[in-house]
């Protein structure tokens, strides 16, 4: 293999160089040596001197994402909506729901968990980001300006993630509801509706072909992009639900402080918390989240889970480490419900601020925190004036490195109890924790 290598980047020298006989003197060479590989025993692809011309990608109008029925305007430069009556720009706010997948009761537990849709519930979950991102493109293009926005992915009672977003400016409910409805996201993955394999009969990693085989036959397994080549139907498109609700407000209200609360409301819960899912749930609610969770642990999450070893696919980056069936992915972990990605999304225009901007401002509340509770912080950089220099090379000041390390941690330790101590002095006695979504989309 290693005088494979040679042969390789030999061959690309030549190549390079135009040198047509020595190219074809290599890649006779790597002939005979690939024969000799082959008779050691040794499965798998062996890769080609010049790697086949790519085939070209079939654009048929069936993998098109965009949402061909609606309007497209040229999308302006400008972030804000329109200004009425001189002084007022109105905020949009937006709730986005998914599509129902049966009858739940008043906890968001099924009716009848056999006939309640959990693969499709699943699946939604774990691409209703992605269904996120398609909307705002489609919003985009539609209303022909560059939309801002602050979003909240939050889950309903019944386990389904809905959004909550204040949008900067006003959209025309009926133009908000049309992008609504035709918006899709198509995912074009292989089929992952029956499994092949199961945990107690996985696919075995061979490490001489470096896949994962067939336990019986010992053939490879296709690689991901193998599989996805002859693809001629998503493996799964998801949609919103009927539910959108839309409401213009004015800032400075008490509508539009009650609506910021929708989007700080859960965001220190788990998602499992939010959803309802504590201690006092009933035993349907309990049987629902169960059977949700049994449905997200064999959805695959991305290319890369383990999951989809089950239905006889090698997952991007698959070594002889991954565990057929598992994957460390949050999509998965019962708490989450397929919610795996942030659940606060702000479009990159949304603050006007930069980086820095926001760390000084952190510094500043910070500082103002621990001046409340009455702690004089260590000193920082501002506090100088101070004067650096670059040290020499062995000059005998400097600890040494270890000491430095610990200094450092011990310093972020100090930061950390004082500010933890700064806000048990400055929070009120915890207040008791509503349970779950009980705005107008649960
Ligand atoms: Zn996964």
């Amino acid at each position: 293999m290693a005088a494979r290598a040679d042969l390789f980047a030999a061959y690309a020298e030549c190549k390079a160089n135009d040198d047509a006989e020595r190219c074809e003197q290599i890649a006779e060479s790597v002939r005979e040596l690939d024969d000799a590989i082959r008779a050691a025993g040794v499965r798998g692809r062996l890769t080609p001197l010049d790697p086949p011309p790519k085939p070209q990608k079939r654009r048929s109008t069936r993998r098109r994402q965009d949402a061909p029925n609606l309007p497209r305007r040229p999308v302006e430069r400008r972030t804000v909506g329109q200004v009425f009556g001189g002084k007022y720009r109105p905020s949009t706010f937006l709730t986005l729901t998914l599509d129902s997948y049966g009858r739940v009761d008043a906890e968001g537990a099924a009716v009848d968990p056999d006939s309640y849709d959990y693969r499709r519930a699943a699946r939604d979950a774990i691409h209703f980001s992605a269904l996120l991102d398609r909307f705002w493109q489609n919003t985009r293009r539609c209303v022909g300006w560059d939309v801002q926005y602050f979003g909240a992915v939050e889950p309903q009672r019944r386990g389904a993630p809905h959004f909550h977003a204040a949008i900067r400016g006003t959209i025309p409910r009926a133009e908000l509801r049309q992008i609504v409805a035709a918006t899709y996201h198509q995912v074009w993955w292989p089929a992952h509706d029956e499994r092949t394999y199961t945990p107690d009969r996985p696919p075995r990693w061979d490490s001489r072909a470096k896949a994962f085989t067939d336990p019986d036959t010992g053939t490879a397994l296709p690689t991901f992009d193998e599989a996805c080549e002859d693809l001629t139907d998503p493996a799964h498109v998801v949609r919103f639900g009927q539910q959108v609700h839309v409401k213009g407000i004015l800032g400075g209200t008490e509508e539009a402080g009650r609506h910021v609360g929708y989007l700080t409301k859960y965001l220190t819960k788990s998602v499992g918390q939010a959803a309802g899912l504590g201690e006092s749930a009933t035993e349907r609610q309990r049987e629902h989240a169960r059977r949700l969770h049994a449905e997200l642990a064999v959805t695959p999450c991305s290319t890369r889970c383990g999951v989809w070893l089950l239905y006889g696919v090698q997952p991007h980056g698959a070594r002889r480490t991954t565990e057929p069936g598992r994957c460390k992915g949050k999509a998965h972990k019962p708490e989450h419900l397929g919610v795996a990605g942030r659940r606060v999304l702000v479009s990159r225009k949304w603050s006007n601020k930069t980086l820095d901007d926001h760390r000084a401002e952190r510094t500043a509340f910070v500082r103002q925190l621990l001046d409340q509770a009455g702690i004089r912080p260590a000193r920082g950089v501002e506090d100088g004036p101070y004067l650096w220099e670059t040290p020499a090379p062995g000059d005998t000041d400097i600890p040494p490195r270890p000491a430095l390390l610990l200094h450092a941690v011990a310093e972020r330790q100090r930061w950390k109890a004082e500010y933890t101590a700064a806000q048990l002095a400055a929070s009120d006695p915890p207040g008791s924790g509503s349970s779950a979504t009980d705005d107008q989309a649960a």
